[in-house]
Order: structure tokens, then C-alpha cells, then sequence
């Protein structure tokens, strides 16, 4: 069913638990942790507990929650102390576009300089 937990989904292990990652916020739609490969000082990822395969899919289908993951994601550009000098949300969508793994989220890159337009 929509939004259910996939079992062969890496996110969705993530939010249960399976999977181990380093958690710097939950809210109850919500987790961001830290990518393990960070692209920048602070490369945090925000996602929504229920599944989708992207972002644009979890909009059509849970509004509130995808505007969940843009507020979380504010939150973590806070928290970083990343907001006053700028940051960058990147929701990565399709593999043309780089996405890698098929669970909406929402990268929070900062902490360097970043260059428009991106690659
Ligand atoms: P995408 O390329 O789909 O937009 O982003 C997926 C991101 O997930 C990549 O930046 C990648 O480094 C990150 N990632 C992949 N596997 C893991 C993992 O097991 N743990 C964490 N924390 N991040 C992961």
C-alpha cells in the first residue's frame, strides 16, 4: 500500500531502526541523519518515515508531510548554524538527475561555498 514500509528500502530501515545512522532530529513524520558520504562541512538528509519513491510522489500523496521534510530541513540548517550563510535543500529526482536511493529526501547541504549552477 502507499507510503507502507518497503522491505528492500534503505531509508525505510533507517526509520525502523535496522539500519544504523546518526540521527540529528525526528520529528513524528520525520528523520534527518547524516549522509555517509557528506558532499559538504554539514550533508544531512531529511526523509519522511513513510515511503515514497520520490519527492514529487510524497507531495501528490502527503502535502503536510513533504512540507514536514522543508520545515525539518530548516531546522537543520538552524541547528547546523548553517541559515545565516546560506544553504541548499537539493531533492534529487529520477537517476538522470542522481538520485540513488528510490526514498524521498531532501539533502541540507552547507557549511562551504556553493557554486550555481550545480553539475
Ligand atoms: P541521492 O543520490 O538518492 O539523492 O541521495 C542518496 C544519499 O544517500 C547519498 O548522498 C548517499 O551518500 C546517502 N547514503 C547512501 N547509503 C547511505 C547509508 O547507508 N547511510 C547514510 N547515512 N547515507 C547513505
Amino acid at each position: 500500500m502507499a507510503g507502507e514500509p518497503q522491505t528492500d528500502c534503505l531509508f525505510c530501515k533507517i526509520v525502523s531502526g535496522d539500519i544504523p545512522a546518526t540521527i540529528v532530529r525526528e520529528s513524528e513524520t520525520t528523520v534527518a541523519f547524516r549522509d555517509i558520504n557528506p558532499q559538504a562541512p554539514t550533508h544531512v538528509l531529511v526523509i519522511p518515515k513513510v515511503h515514497y519513491p520520490d519527492a514529487a510522489s510524497l507531495a501528490a500523496a502527503e502535502p503536510t508531510i513533504a512540507a514536514d521534510v522543508l520545515t525539518e530541513a530548516g531546522a537543520v540548517a538552524a541547528d547546523e548554524k548553517i541559515d545565516s550563510t546560506g544553504y541548499r535543500i537539493i531533492l534529487n529526482t529520477g537517476s538522470g538527475a542522481g538520485q540513488t536511493v528510490f526514498h524521498a529526501h531532501a539533502h541540507v547541504l552547507g557549511g562551504r561555498g556553493l557554486q550555481w549552477p550545480p553539475g
